[in-house]
């Protein structure tokens, strides 16, 4: 069978992770986090106190800065900063509140898409992010744009952030996702926009399971349309 490069972009909680995971794991298919990898050079940037205005020492930093993916025991992909275990620290509300900022930096987009397009060039990958259909692998094969209603996404994040014994109040994950949404999608570098070849999946009244079954039905058409 022939291998697809399956890209899931949207807006900030909208499921692209659960999705984009579980879509990979009924595939055999690896998949990648690319705003994981955003999140961790925030995380250096901030304990680092990198100034986001200097593009010399921007370039200087990312050069200390090795991401890996590795899977765990379970089965679950989790991201590695200079051999450190950061899937945790990465989704602290003081990561999210700066993300955004961060990823609007040419420095960073390129150094980030460069890993990903390597991550991707054997295809048999599903990625998630804000520019994987328009920047990242514009040709890939199936292209998805999740959205949803704003209400419904900040109820999501909130209960993950429960699973973690992390409880926010809801007005605070509100603003950071109206907040990211808005910097994501009128930075320069690479907004986020809806490919005009990507299919804009609504999932406002559906489950992960409904969501994940409709990706996997559109993936296995392309896949044997192509074998
Ligand atoms: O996907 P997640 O919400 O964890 O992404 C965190 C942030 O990383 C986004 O709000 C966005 O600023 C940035 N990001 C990006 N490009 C991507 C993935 C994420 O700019 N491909």
């Amino acid at each position: 069978m022939k291998k697809i490069v399956i890209a899931i972009d949207g807006y900030s909680a909208c499921g692209k992770s659960t999705t984009a995971r579980e879509v990979a794991s009924i595939l055999g298919y690896r998949y990648i986090d690319s705003g994981a990898m955003y999140r961790a050079v925030t995380l250096f940037f901030l304990d680092k106190h990198i100034s986001l205005t200097n593009p010399k020492e921007i370039e200087r930093t990312l050069e200390q800065i090795h991401l890996a993916f590795h899977v765990n025991a379970h089965g679950t992909t989790e991201l590695f900063m200079n051999g450190i275990n950061v899937e945790k620290s990465i989704r602290k509300m003081r990561v999210s509140e700066n993300v955004s900022p961060v990823s609007t930096l040419k420095e960073v987009r390129h150094a980030m898409v460069a890993q990903q397009r390597k991550l991707g060039k054997d295809k048999g990958i599903v990625m998630d992010g804000r520019d994987i259909g328009t920047v990242v692998f514009p040709q890939a094969e199936l292209k998805l744009f999740l959205t949803a209603d704003i209400q419904v996404r900040a109820f999501r994040r909130q209960q993950e952030l429960l699973e973690k014994d992390k409880l926010v109040d809801f007005h605070t994950i509100i603003a950071n996702l109206t907040d990211r949404d808005r910097i994501d999608s009128n930075r320069k570098e690479s907004p986020l926009i809806k490919a005009s070849d990507a299919i804009e999946m609504n999932t406002t009244h559906i489950t992960i399971d409904e969501q994940v079954d409709e990706v996997v039905r559109l993936a296995v058409g392309k896949i044997v349309r192509r074998s």
